[in-house]
């Protein structure tokens, strides 16, 4: 495996061409807009100093990781040779769906397709290909150059000779996979999106505030990050969206989404990305403050 297209250079597609470039791998990061692109090489760039800056890797490893990324904004030609593509796009079905069906004409028959999706069902993605078994999830987490995981989800017709090279190829990353089943939310957002949830409705319950509810979950448990701002981190357009999944998916109320919480994105609060959410970070993003809208 030598030829890896990743689609979409957002927030994760950036960090998944940045780590198969590090290992050795040609990259060709796609995306429909050549502004994203750009951007993405900035980002890859400063990743790659702050790397150096930490001792991680040398000058020449950032050469060199740069000079095996290429960039396209036209999918078809970019899937082209390629032996594994991630698709890393924006998280909608419909969009996700077309994407399948056109890498699925264009790639060669022996290309692994998988999804990064957080949510969107794998089976789904593969039934409108002509290749099942060589579709899968690969979950990686953000910020992906740091975080280890790779959650590797089989889809329903998944086979194991697919499962076995994501694997193998994750842990040639330097990643940690696991491997799991594709039902809703998948492990690591069926468990993590109630808690998130649990904690919206604990501040809409006025049970405390939110610096409260953060700081009971950093230092009873140790949590690196409460979840209200961990929530702001994701999106809360991301959380809403993984919640609706579970929601639809298992059709019990406990996955129902916090009215907050909707409100929240339909008022454009979306965490971090728009500067606002549970914290503001419009002063200072490195030290935000509690959002006005909840102090009391
Ligand atoms: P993002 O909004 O930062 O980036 C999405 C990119 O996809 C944009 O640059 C957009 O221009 C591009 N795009 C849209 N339509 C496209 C198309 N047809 N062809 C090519 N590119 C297209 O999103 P993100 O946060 O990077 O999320 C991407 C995927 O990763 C989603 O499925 C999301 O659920 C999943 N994910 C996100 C996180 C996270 O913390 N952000 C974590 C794990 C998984």
């Amino acid at each position: 495996m030598n030829n890896i297209s990743v689609i979409g250079s957002g927030t994760m597609g950036n960090g998944i061409a940045h780590i198969f470039a590090q290992n050795g791998y040609n990259v060709t990061l796609i995306d429909i807009s050549q502004t994203a692109l750009d951007k993405a090489l900035l980002i890859i760039d400063k990743n790659l100093e702050r790397q150096i800056a930490k001792d991680l890797i040398s000058r020449e490893d950032k050469l060199s990781t740069l000079t095996k990324i290429t960039t396209s904004t036209d999918l078809a030609s970019g899937v082209k040779i390629a032996d594994l593509i991630v698709e890393a796009a924006t998280e909608n079905l419909d969009l996700k769906l077309d994407i399948f069906c056109e890498i699925d004409r264009n790639a060669p028959k022996h290309c692994i397709l998988a999804s990064n999706t957080s949510s969107i069902s794998i089976t789904k993605m593969a039934s409108i290909t002509k290749r099942s078994d060589k579709v899968i999830g690969m979950h990686f987490m953000n910020p992906v150059p740091v975080m280890k995981l790779v959650e590797v989800i089989k889809g329903y017709s998944t086979s194991s000779d697919t499962t076995n090279t994501v694997m193998e190829l994750s842990n040639r990353l330097g990643k940690i996979p696991v491997k799991v089943n594709d039902y809703p939310g998948f492990v690591a957002n069926r468990i993590l999106m109630p808690m998130i949830n649990e904690a919206i409705y604990a501040l809409y319950e006025n049970v405390a505030g939110v610096n409260e509810i953060d700081t009971v979950m950093k230092l009873g448990m140790a949590h690196p990050m409460g979840p209200l701002q961990l929530a702001d981190f994701i999106g809360l357009d991301v959380c809403l969206s993984i919640l609706r999944v579970l929601h639809e998916g298992f059709g019990n109320s406990k996955y129902a989404p916090c009215p907050l919480l909707v409100n929240m994105v339909e008022a454009g609060a979306l965490g971090v990305k728009s500067k606002h959410g549970f914290y503001d970070y419009s002063v200072n993003p490195k030290e935000p403050t509690v959002s006005e809208r909840f102090l009391s």
